[in-house]
């Protein structure tokens, strides 16, 4: 049976903490990684009723895009309703978890979700892109141990080239000491200058492996002092950013891009901020969630509209000024990740026998209505 420290451990190889944005309290939000996993639930927000929703279905698992628990508790009272909630979760030893900005940054992720549902092609990311960093290590070791360290090296995550995993390199050479009197040598004797047929095992990992790779490493080598060289290298980590800009399969105008986000989101209405809306455009930014901030992005890579959620009054007033086009679909579009979380928790659930049975929340937690 799975526990949740396995599916989210999983689940941070496709997008790891670290590309969250700062102070976002992704992760755990209530319960306990070592809990077991038979039911989970995939949803967009930890509602009251998403709650009750899960206990009628036996979920023992929320796995939620925005975080449950953005607002610290202060006190713990049961008057208030979002206590309550938490009362009713833990009561029913459902463990929630979050993936919020994580999950917006990831490649193949939110926003390519999105990007995906309103047809953009030839997509690249809208804010500035940030590289994940990456280490080479190369670990000078007796040949005769070589091969578990390679072995090791490769389980911990270190080695992984794109599609190619186990990647090492190794040359041949001979490793020289003298241990003195206190010393422990696993080769070699006390005050004697000892030579010893060695290989050099050179490996690259991301920055987030570093623990485990360095936990394989001393618990393969024999010797008392492990020698290695570790180097940073520049240009091998994986990029990843918020947003996508984009160019339509062919030109339509303001209105038309509309009303097919209308169609695409299944939502009744959506605001329009625009001068032109018989303009006929091809060059598109999207960004989930609120991202009205961010519309000089979508300006200065030349996007004729961008398309984000709660747009303010006064953003409004400057998308117009800097000549832009922009569709406020809201905040709840993101509700595309519900399916597209469920498809990968079905994958991994094969890939690793977790037997989990995987659903989605059926309710819509938009508090927009429109009359
Ligand atoms: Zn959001």
């Amino acid at each position: 049976m799975a526990k949740v420290r396995d599916i989210v451990e999983r689940f941070a190889d496709f997008a790891p903490a670290f590309m969250a944005e700062k102070g976002d309290p992704i992760g755990l939000q209530l319960g306990s990684l070592d809990a077991e996993v038979n039911k989970l639930m995939v949803t967009l927000d930890v509602r009251p009723e998403v709650v009750q929703e899960a206990i009628a279905n036996d979920v023992d698992f929320i796995f939620a895009h925005h975080p449950a628990m953005f607002r610290p508790v202060k006190k713990f009272d049961l008057a208030n309703p979002q206590n309550r909630m938490y009362a009713e979760l833990l009561r029913h030893n459902i463990t929630v978890f979050a993936a919020h900005t994580n999950l917006d940054n990831a490649n193949g992720g939110m926003n390519d979700w999105l990007a995906e549902k309103i047809g953009l092609k030839k997509t690249s990311i809208l804010l500035p892109k940030r590289s994940e960093a990456m280490f080479k290590l190369a670990v000078f070791i007796p040949q005769d141990a070589a091969a578990r360290l390679r072995r090791d090296l490769a389980a911990a995550g270190a080695g992984k080239v794109g599609d190619y995993d186990a990647c090492s390199y190794s040359y041949e050479g001979i490793g020289r000491f003298r241990p003195n009197q206190q010393a422990h040598p696993a080769i070699g004797i006390k005050g004697e200058l000892t030579e010893v047929k060695e290989e050099k095992v050179e490996v690259i990992f991301p920055a987030r492996k570093k623990d485990s790779v360095f936990k394989a490493m001393y618990a393969a080598h024999p010797y008392e002092e492990p020698v290695f060289d570790l180097l940073r290298i520049e240009g091998m980590g994986q990029t990843y950013g918020m947003g996508r800009i984009g160019t339509l399969k062919q030109p339509q105008t303001v209105k038309q891009l509309a009303e097919f986000c209308k169609e695409a989101f299944q939502i009744p209405a959506l605001r329009m901020v625009s001068r032109e809306p018989g303009k006929k455009i091809e060059r598109v930014a999207i960004l989930g969630g609120s991202g009205g901030q961010f519309y000089t992005y979508a300006k200065r890579q030349g996007a004729q509209l961008y398309i984000t959620g709660d747009i303010s009054y006064h953003t409004g007033h400057d998308i117009l000024a800097a000549g832009l086009s922009a569709l406020d679909p809201g905040h709840h579009i993101e509700s595309v990740c519900k399916g597209k979380l469920r498809q990968l928790f079905m994958t991994w659930n094969v890939e690793n026998n977790w037997q989990l049975k995987i659903i989605e929340s059926q309710l819509n937690t938009d508090p927009f209505s429109f009359i």
